[in-house]
């Protein structure tokens, strides 16, 4: 339904502020984004120093069609505003023993280079990536999709079928344990059980149930956006201009106000904003905490357990490595500890897993000549009382270590440029509570529950959208919160 000069107003311009503003927009709302930094974007934006552009966020693009969904509602053709391409090697492994396996966008191919190099039969390979697709199958329709705190939800035919087969969704054991019945190499094994730290979560410890995210890697496929992930941002915000949202940035919100029940304004400073719809795109923890302290806040939801953080550097390298791809893990040598370290200790291991990611393998103008960007990260805690300092160089350290032993020779004299980003910048610079990305972590069966949905059960008027919320972090979730938003008005 259209309706036409109500006003709603947006706290924040991450990836699901974005498009929940672009569709309030289409739906006649006469939508104000306020925005604490000077740019938009949120996590997923850019730095663009000395010749160097990296992406600050996310790297890997999966389910285009999320995106490419917004802007044809939006009666607008994708291509106009960026473009992209399936990679044909979505990451290249390096395990310490020396072995290194591509995976193939092609799953025959990947599941054939699994059994030559790490002796995975092709068949566990193939048989894991139907066994995934079956999880995403029974769970889009109700989990991805839709509210799964609306009555309607669960009067639908899809969520029957779900409801029919829900011992398929594995939900009773572990990530990991479903992968070591369906695997025999330990190599296999560490591959898979990796996709856990897509949302932060433990193999250990979450639901097989996120085994669903192979399944968007190796089935439905790993784009490159010509330009790099920040595309997405620029495409969304432009889009959003010419759907004719105003943006305030450099303004951060103080308080939501509710009266009588309803959301009414918000408030900055002494000046208040009033608003028929206000959408909080902030993670729920503040929003709560900060912005409505007077609320009876849901307990339960914010004191789950919190997803991981991370540390990156972003290094502009004086030559460029042909060993690397654009997308590269190297893998711990006990990749349990790794996580009891993450998880329990929370600390950081001294072998960790480190992540490269270089933009300029398939975009030449993000590096000068001979030259190359590294985007590298390792997981880390969220943020709990720690030494962050010792931390930090200590696991510096450790970084320039593993990656000069896997490559044979010391990459330290090769680093001309750096910038980091830590838990207390991801903290401060998008307010995620604790520094954790994905707001919740998943590492317990009634997670996917336990996630805020997208409105306030109390507060009429009042939703939220964004990675803390239902139905989690990565930046297609937060696509989907904004639609499932667009839905419930
Ligand atoms: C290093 C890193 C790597 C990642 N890798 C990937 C990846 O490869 N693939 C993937 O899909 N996802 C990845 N993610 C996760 C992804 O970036 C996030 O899930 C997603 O971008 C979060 O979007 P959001 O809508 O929740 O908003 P956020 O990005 O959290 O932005 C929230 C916005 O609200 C603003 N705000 C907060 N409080 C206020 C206030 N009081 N007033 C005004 N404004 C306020 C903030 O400034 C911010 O701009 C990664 C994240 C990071 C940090």
């Amino acid at each position: 339904m259209k309706v036409s000069g109500k006003k709603a107003i947006i706290i924040g311009s991450g990836v699901g502020g974005l498009a929940t503003s672009i569709r309030l927009a289409n739906k006649g709302y006469n939508v104000t984004v306020y925005e604490q930094n000077s740019y938009p974007g949120g996590k997923l934006t850019e730095i663009d120093r000395n010749g160097f552009r990296f992406d600050a966020g996310p790297s890997l693009f999966t389910l285009p069609e999320l995106l490419d969904d917004l802007f044809i509602e939006s009666g607008k053709a994708p291509g106009h505003y960026y473009s992209y391409k399936q990679v044909e090697i979505i990451t290249r492994y390096f395990y310490p023993d020396g072995v290194q396996i591509s995976a193939y966008s092609d799953p025959k191919r990947f599941a054939s280079e699994l059994e030559d190099k790490a002796g995975e039969p092709s068949s566990n390979v193939l048989n894991f990536l139907s066994y995934s697709k079956e999880i995403y199958e029974l769970t889009k329709f109700i989990f991805l999709d839709r509210s799964l705190n609306v009555i309607s939800t669960y009067l639908q035919k899809g969520t029957l079928n779900t409801l029919l087969n829900i011992n398929k969704i594995d939900a009773l054991r572990t990530m990991n344990n479903a992968i070591e019945s369906k695997f025999k190499t330990s190599k296999a094994r560490q591959l898979f059980a990796r996709y856990a730290t897509y949302n932060g979560s433990n193999p250990y410890k979450a639901p097989a149930t996120l085994n669903i995210i192979a399944h968007l890697e190796h089935n439905c496929g790993a784009y490159f956006l010509d330009g790099g992930m920040h595309k997405v941002t620029e495409s969304l915000y432009k889009l959003a201009l010419e759907q004719g949202v105003q943006f305030n940035f450099g303004k951060e919100v103080d308080g939501i106000q509710v009266e009588n029940g309803k959301a009414k304004s918000i408030k900055i400073g002494k000046d208040i904003y009033d608003a028929e719809i206000v959408v909080s795109n902030m993670d729920i923890h503040p929003t709560y905490r900060r912005l409505m302290p007077e609320q009876k806040a849901p307990e339960r939801v914010l004191k789950q357990e919190k997803s991981t953080s991370a540390l990156i550097y972003y290094w502009g390298m004086s030559k460029e490595f042909p060993e690397f791809d654009l997308h590269n893990i190297l893998f711990s040598g006990d990749y349990k500890t790794e996580f009891d370290t993450l998880n329990v200790k929370k600390d950081i291991s001294d072998d960790p897993t480190v992540y490269i990611y270089i933009s300029k393998k398939e975009c030449p103008e993000d590096a000068p000549a001979g030259k190359e960007n590294w985007f590298v990260m390792i997981n880390a805690p969220h943020i709990d009382g720690q030494n962050w300092d010792e931390l930090i160089d200590r696991s510096r350290r450790n970084i320039i270590n593993k990656i000069s032993q896997t490559l044979g020779y010391s990459i330290q004299d090769y680093i001309e440029f750096e910038e980091k980003l830590t838990p207390e910048l991801i903290q401060s610079k998008t307010s995620s509570y604790l520094g954790a990305l994905y707001g919740n972590s998943s590492n317990n069966m009634l997670a996917a529950f336990l996630r805020h949905p997208n409105f306030s059960r109390k507060i009429k008027n009042l939703y939220f959208c964004g990675g803390s919320v239902h139905p989690g972090g990565g930046v297609p979730l937060c696509l989907s919160s904004a639609k499932i938003i667009d839905g419930l008005i």
